[in-house]
């Protein structure tokens, strides 16, 4: 298993470990809990604007097989390779299983720079790529959703590529597709309303007023910025946010409204103002009540965690906090983790409920899909804080032990196949 190499998925396998230890899992019984069941790497060629011919690498990580079709994101960066997306395909799994979804994990990607392509050519690597995935993937096979760097538009290029080579239109393939092409009110928030939802219940444990309270987000794109938005609207301060280009911080307070005209416009922080420029680097450092990594992994290792001074740790993006951060943070009872799998689990929640309604061709409200995906979060935040308190652990031991644990269970029930 040498393949799945690279500092973000040692992360999960140092964190699986932990919890396997915890959960007194067998060594045999490991590397089947923790290898992936399966792992595609294509070559995506594309005619570039300029007339040149470019091959983007692409992957697909699909984890198991145990709890029905796997489900995760696609993401298009620079530092994608197998490591990572199997790192993000072993979180997804935990993360399904802890929500109650019937899925396991998968994550794919494609080695690029979404932000230097036109958009003809990000048309053309989509659609490339989700036709080099065709043997692979299916409604009940793989099912691909937006992630870091990928969009609505994005996952509606995947759904009519795949759809062209059936011969009808298969919405289930993909989910967080625009409503128009069978998408779901609600999705494009989910992850970001989640991740509000969340912090809303530990402030509530902290005795702690949301009115006021500081708030400062790192990464503005999708989750970053709905989730400044949510906080915002209930009455936090956001008091700095960064993203790849620029970094802003305010005490008084940022205007989340007009920041988003700002992104909506120029697809960048940069340019908002050249007044409060900050060093991006210390963002996370500052004095706040809620802090929200909702970029990239390991941007809190254990020196950055010895310096946090927020009260809510709430891990919107994958993997933002190391194993070395962790036992940092569980000698800092002071701050409340929400860890990853369970914060940002709103999406693939949300995401499930696409499925569910594309499947059946019959569509919920957006009060329905709210209510049922603050459901699904509220009965996982009650039992990761139980888990917690019983066992005398950290949130995110409890959260990653509820979800190993049910892939456990399943693998055993069923036999050595999925
Ligand atoms: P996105 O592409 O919409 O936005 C990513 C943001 O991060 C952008 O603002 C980008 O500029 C910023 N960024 C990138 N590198 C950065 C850096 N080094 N420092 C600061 N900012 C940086 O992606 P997204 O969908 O919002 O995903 C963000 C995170 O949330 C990822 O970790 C992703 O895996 C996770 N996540 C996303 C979803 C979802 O539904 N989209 C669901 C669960 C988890």
């Amino acid at each position: 298993m040498d393949i799945y190499s690279g500092p973000v998925f040692d992360m999960a396998r140092t964190q699986f470990h932990r919890i396997a230890d915890h959960l007194e899992i067998p060594a045999d019984a490991r590397d089947r809990l923790l290898y992936p069941k399966r792992a595609v790497a294509v070559a995506c060629p594309i005619h570039c604007d300029d007339g040149s011919l470019r091959v983007f690498q692409g992957f697909r990580v699909q984890h198991h097989l145990t709890l029905g079709p796997t489900k995760g994101g696609t993401r298009f960066a620079l530092s994608v390779d197998i490591g990572e997306v199997a790192a993000l395909a072993v979180w997804m799994s935990w993360k399904c299983a802890l929500a109650g979804l019937p899925y396991g994990g998968a994550k794919g990607g494609v080695t690029v720079d979404p932000y230097a392509l036109s958009p003809r050519e990000l048309e053309a690597l989509s659609r490339r790529y989700m036709q080099e995935m065709i043997p692979f993937v299916g409604p009940h096979t793989d099912v691909m959703a937006p992630d870091m760097g990928t969009n609505e538009q994005v996952m509606a290029w995947f759904m009519d590529t795949y759809s062209m080579y059936q011969g009808q239109t298969v919405t289930e393939i993909v989910t967080g597709k625009p409503v128009a092409t069978g998408g779901t009110l609600g999705r494009r928030e989910a992850t970001g309303r989640g991740v509000a939802y969340l912090i809303e219940r530990a402030l509530e444990r902290l005795d702690l007023p949301m009115t006021g309270a500081t708030a400062i987000i790192q990464g503005f794109g999708n989750v970053g910025s709905v989730t400044a938005a949510t906080l915002a609207s209930r009455g936090a301060r956001i008091i700095g946010v960064s993203d790849h280009t620029a970094c802003w911080f305010d005490p008084r307070g940022l205007d989340v409204p007009a920041l988003m005209r700002h992104v909506a416009a120029t697809g960048k922080l940069a340019g908002f103002s050249n007044q409060m420029a900050f060093d991006p680097a210390e963002l996370l450092a500052q004095p706040c009540d809620i802090l929200v990594p909702a970029a990239v992994e390991r941007v809190i290792d254990g020196a950055m965690a010895a310096r946090l001074q927020c009260r809510v740790l709430a891990e919107a993006a994958n993997g933002p906090t190391t194993p070395d951060a962790d036992a940092v943070l569980e000698q800092r009872q002071e701050i409340f983790v929400i860890p990853d799998i369970l914060c940002n689990a709103g999406g693939v929640i949300v995401s499930y409920f696409e499925w569910v309604q594309d499947l059946q061709q019959f569509f919920w409200d957006e009060a329905e899909v709210n209510d049922r995906l603050y459901r699904v979060l509220q009965r996982a935040f009650v039992q990761v804080m139980e888990r917690a308190a019983r066992d005398r652990i950290s949130h995110r031991t409890a959260a990653m032990a509820i979800g190993v644990a049910k892939v456990r269970d399943a693998k055993d029930t069923r036999g050595l196949f999925p």
